[in-house]
């Protein structure tokens, strides 16, 4: 999604990285497969480099052959960020929440806050 129209006559745009007003899902019931998701898979290429056998990692990232550490961790995370976690946006004008359906999906479901009052909610509270 690179830009969406709110019901209250707002654009959303998002063609930048740190969005104030955007935001990643985590589902409750999906939680458990990607932590643990990448737990195993950064446990495994682990394993793959003491035992200097990477042949069973490989053919599980073949994509990530030949990158440096940093870049197949990030890698593996990504993966189970593509697959598994939806974008939720705010409207800056009317707060109403935004939350894809899943990841896959163009689709987004609105939620309008009972307070009109109440905007920001996605924004860092690590850059305030
Ligand atoms: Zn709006």
């Amino acid at each position: 999604m690179s830009k969406m129209g709110c019901t209250c006559g707002h654009s959303i745009i998002d063609r930048t990285d740190n969005v104030p007003y955007k935001g990643h899902l985590i589902k409750d019931q999906d939680k458990d497969v990607i932590f643990e998701g990448i737990a195993s898979d950064v446990s495994l290429y682990i394993e793959s480099l003491l035992t200097e056998n990477q042949q069973e990692w490989l053919n599980r990232f073949p994509w990530l052959q030949g990158k440096d550490h940093r870049a197949v961790v990030w890698g593996i995370i990504t993966q189970y960020y593509l697959k598994y976690i939806p974008h939720i946006y705010e409207c800056e004008n009317c707060g109403r929440l935004w939350i894809q359906e899943n990841r896959k999906s163009q689709k987004f479901r609105s939620y309008l806050p009972s307070n009109p009052e109440i905007k920001g909610i996605l924004r860092s509270d690590q850059l305030s």
